[in-house]
């Protein structure tokens, strides 16, 4: 019998401590979240043509209960239900808000004559639905800016539901961005690309039921859309905190805060309106140090010191403090207070992370030992652990600071998890001799031991039905226990992939065309490096090729050697193999599939003049990555 199962007794325990801990009778976020509804969203679910859902957010009516179902973590199931309120909102005079149509919210900011619209949510139709609701209640005034607060898809994506590339081509609309933001908003999403896409379902819980068992919110919004990624790029940036511009009778005073919550990322003051917009940096839950689908590592001590400038700079002018994800903090008193928990929280994980780094203490260990945060800010519910987690966090600091090795040499090269999963299983005596401990523990309520047992087995033999049911039930009571909304979605999704495998036909495109055009060509060749395949790239010769683009007029020296690809720019070899002509047009086309090389070599869209087989023997070499990889099995 597979599928899911109650809640167990220690699972129960566990909610039952957190509904004693936390101050539940506290409703100023209730309040705050639904303060100044203009219109909640429609109910109607926004779906693609065929039918897949792209939000809908009355798949989550059954968080209208407001007692916690016994699967739920009781401090989630708050969040979860504070998420769901949606629809438009004064902020204040002449600032809006959409939240709840997808997992960011994005900020109207009424000019004279227009409006300038913040972070366009991830989606063309969630944007567009935002804007419907907008125009309905506020009427039909132009889109003449456009802000990308950060380098994060859930804050540009649905830009193209806002304004057209005509409108920012035409000059009508200006779009504006952190300095930074197209190198950051592209590279993160290419290198490593598909394996983050591929762990994003597990981060998001995109392929489980909604539901008391299944996925019931993000922590940071109820869900990411899924509908059709687009990017239109800033026409001005800003690189300097204290700018200060004027756009349609709204000032604005810009504060940069480069490597926080994103590399590329800014904070927006209003001082006509007393408010300020603190972007990703000042949130309703603890946040990332380290994404759990994969990223390079944040510093909470930048993160900590540009809070601290954002309350030197604004805080005494401050009466309204909103964020592109969650409700905004009304009352000067505050925002102050927000604001400092927030700095306060981020360098003390910093800090006692490094204190006990220093005692010699690994990450687990830290972890551990650091579970919460002082009294003061554990009991405060944006300090709580919805999206980032102290657990996750302080082993990103470790991370940032020493690395993937802890210093124990036992640790240094061991097996991989299916070698060492058949040595656990063979100590162990046998498959059932480990699987009746592991009974045990489950019984005992012991689940992180389950786990850590099961998974041996598992990877020694993903067919032993036994052990993925109970690697599955373990794996299910981790995640009904779990405050943080991401950890619940990774839990659920391996017990769900153990029970029924791995979806199939459900990829999801990585890279959307709007992506690969705004790509520079030296990610391209980067980015062919990264697909050349070792083993088949072994027997090429070192070559040299030339590229030259005749469109926009740049050259690159191509070497591939010993398997490895580089380049340089602006550089013709005269020694070259071979050199291949062509637009960026031309290599947006490859790029995205439309085109074979070979076809576009026949067609003469690509031309080669010296050794043609020197191109195709590279191209031979290259590698394509499915989306759909193992995670939970190998
Ligand atoms: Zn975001």
């Amino acid at each position: 019998m597979t599928g899911e199962k109650d809640a167990q007794p220690a699972t129960t325990a566990v909610h039952t401590a957190a509904l004693g801990a936390l101050p539940f009778d506290d409703l100023r976020d209730f309040a705050d979240a639904s303060r100044g509804l203009v219109a909640a969203a429609a109910p109607e679910a926004l779906k693609r043509d065929n039918g897949f859902p792209i939000w809908d957010m009355a798949a989550y009516d059954f968080e209208d209960a407001e007692d916690p179902p016994l699967t739920v973590n009781p401090s989630l199931w708050r969040q979860a239900r504070l998420n769901r309120i949606a629809g438009l909102f004064q902020v204040t005079d002449r600032i809006y808000q959409l939240r709840g149509l997808d997992i960011s919210n994005m900020t109207v900011i009424e000019g004279d004559s227009g409006i300038i619209v913040i972070d366009p949510l991830i989606s063309v139709e969630t944007a567009q639905a935002g804007m419907r609701l907008y125009r309905q209640h506020r009427g039909g005034r132009p889109v003449i800016a456009v802000m990308y607060t950060h380098s994060h898809v859930d804050h540009y994506g649905g830009v193209k539901g806002v304004v057209s590339a005509g409108e920012v081509a035409s000059e009508r609309v200006r779009i504006y961005a952190p300095s930074g933001f197209l190198e950051h908003a592209i590279a993160e999403n290419v290198f490593a690309g598909t394996a983050m896409s591929r762990r994003s379902h597990y981060q998001y819980g995109i392929f489980l039921p909604r539901g008391p068992r299944g996925q019931v919110d993000l922590g940071l919004g109820k869900a990411v859309s899924n509908g059709t990624i687009t990017l239109i790029p800033p026409t001005d940036l800003i690189d300097r905190t204290g700018t200060t511009l004027t756009i349609d009778g709204v000032s604005i005073e810009f504060q940069l805060t480069p490597g926080t919550e994103a590399p590329a990322e800014m904070n927006l003051y209003f001082p006509q309106f007393r408010a300020l917009c603190m972007a990703e940096n000042a949130t309703h839950t603890l946040h990332n140090l380290l994404t759990l689908r994969g990223a390079e590592v944040r510093d909470s001590r930048a993160w900590s010191a540009y809070l601290d400038e954002a309350i030197d700079r604004f805080a005494n002018r401050t009466d309204v403090v909103f964020a592109s994800h969650h409700w905004p903090t009304w009352g000067s008193g505050n925002v102050r207070e927000f604001l400092a928990d927030t700095r306060d929280m981020y360098q003390f994980l910093h800090d006692q992370t490094l204190r006990l780094i220093n005692h010699g203490l690994t990450p687990m260990e830290i972890a551990e030992t650091l579970t919460a945060l002082p009294p003061g800010l554990d009991r405060r519910w944006y300090a709580r652990g919805y999206y980032g987690s102290v657990s996750h966090d302080v082993r990103a600091i470790y991370q940032r600071y020493l690395g993937f090795y802890d210093g124990n040499p036992a640790h240094l090269n061991p097996h991989p998890p299916v070698e060492a999963g058949k040595r656990y299983v063979a100590a162990m005596g046998s498959a059932d001799a480990l699987l009746s401990v592991a009974r045990e523990a489950f019984a005992d309520g012991d689940y992180r031991w389950v786990a850590e047992l099961v998974n041996h087995l598992v990877f020694a033999d993903p067919d032993n039905q036994a052990a993925r049911e109970l690697q599955a039930d373990a794996l299910e009571q981790l995640g009904y226990q779990s405050e943080n909304g991401t950890w619940r979605s990774l839990y659920l999704t391996g017990a769900h992939e153990l029970r029924h495998g791995v979806l199939a036909g459900a990829e999801r495109t990585t890279a959307s065309p709007d992506t690969i055009r705004a790509m520079s060509v030296d990610l391209f060749f980067d980015y062919l490096g990264i697909r050349i395949d070792a083993g088949k790239a072994a027997k090429l010769s070192e070559m040299v090729l030339n590229w030259k683009f005749t469109d926009i007029g740049e050259d690159y020296a191509v070497t591939v050697r010993n398997a490895a690809l580089t380049y340089r720019r602006g550089v013709q070899d005269p020694s070259a193999a071979a050199t291949i002509t062509l637009t960026r047009a031309a290599l947006d086309r490859v790029s995205m599939q439309e085109a074979t090389f070979e076809r576009a070599i026949e067609s003469g869209e690509i031309t080669i003049d010296g050794d043609a087989a020197a191109l195709t023997g590279v191209l031979d070499t290259l590698d394509s990555f499915e989306l759909m990889f193992n995670i939970v099995e190998p």
